[in-house]
């Protein structure tokens, strides 16, 4: 019986050592490319393995502003005709009803498929859910998202007043969590990374940023609402966003090592900042 026993514990000895193989030398495969390649998005083996905003930087790679518009941060648009949005004095807000909801009006173009309004409405649900902010299909309302599959995945900064295009691309960024993303923005929210104290969080590596995109990784006078750096906040680039080389561009700080961003949807801290924002739970 003891025989027994050691044989077994040999086969499985080497059943762990067979397993275990493979996926280091793939690691440093993985590595190598990762040193090879240019263009961050490329080394991105696994879709799975990539945050919302890798996701959206993938996908908006080869992104050109339509006309009369230009984009920041890699997925926010601005207009020309319109002065550049900052919010000044939160003037960008959806207004609040007597309710003490949030009604953000959309409508959604009919080129989507049942499985992509699943997905899209998904990240409608993933904020609705946790906060104050509802969104209804409009009926009348003179504000409201226009959501169409253009080429890309990217919205205004806050409301805009009248019809507001927000992309989502199908299939690049059908994903929930893409999407919520991009209603953050509507709903006047920068990156994370993009905070007037990001400092103290992260080190922006620019040396390692594509000298063409610089301009992403500038800071903003932003509202912090008092809450904290939110590592894990669906708005925060990932550590390679816009490299040269495959190098990181941010690094967490003190810890190098915390995982930054996500690909679920909202944090909790993302639905804490959206219920501060718009005075959640306090009706006017
Ligand atoms: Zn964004």
């Amino acid at each position: 019986m003891n025989s027994t026993m050691i044989l077994m514990g040999i086969f499985l000895g080497l059943l762990t050592q067979a397993y275990a193989l493979p996926v280091k030398n793939s690691t440093g495969l993985f590595e190598g490319k990762v040193r090879l390649k240019r263009k961050y998005s490329d080394e991105m083996l696994d879709r799975d393995e990539m945050n919302v905003m890798d996701q959206i930087l993938e996908v908006n790679r080869r992104l050109r502003a339509p006309r009369g518009l230009t984009f920041r941060e890699g997925d926010i648009a601005t207009s020309f005709v319109r002065s550049a949005i900052t919010c000044p004095d939160n003037a960008c807000l959806w207004p609040k009803s007597v309710d003490g909801f949030v009604y953000v009006p959309y409508i959604l173009s009919p080129l989507y498929d049942d499985m992509d309004r699943i997905t899209i409405e998904t990240g409608m649900q993933d904020i609705s859910s946790g906060t104050c902010v509802k969104f209804i299909p409009r009926t009348h309302e003179g504000s409201f998202l226009d959501i169409q599959p253009r080429y890309g995945c990217w919205s205004f900064l806050g409301q805009t007043g009248g019809s507001q295009t927000l992309s989502l691309q199908t299939p690049g960024c059908m994903w929930s969590g893409v999407a919520a993303h991009e209603f953050m923005h509507a709903l006047g929210f920068v990156h994370e990374q993009s905070r007037s104290d990001r400092d103290h969080y992260v080190t922006i590596v620019w040396k390692n940023i594509m000298a063409e995109h610089i301009h992403n990784f500038r800071k903003q006078a932003t509202n912090n609402l008092n809450s904290p750096y939110d590592y894990s906040s669906v708005m925060h680039y990932g550590r390679y966003a816009f490299s040269e080389d495959g190098g990181p561009t941010i690094i967490p700080k003190p810890d190098p090592y915390i995982p930054i961003g996500q690909r679920d949807g909202p944090s909790a801290l993302d639905l804490h900042k959206i219920n501060v924002l718009y005075n959640c739970g306090a009706n006017e």
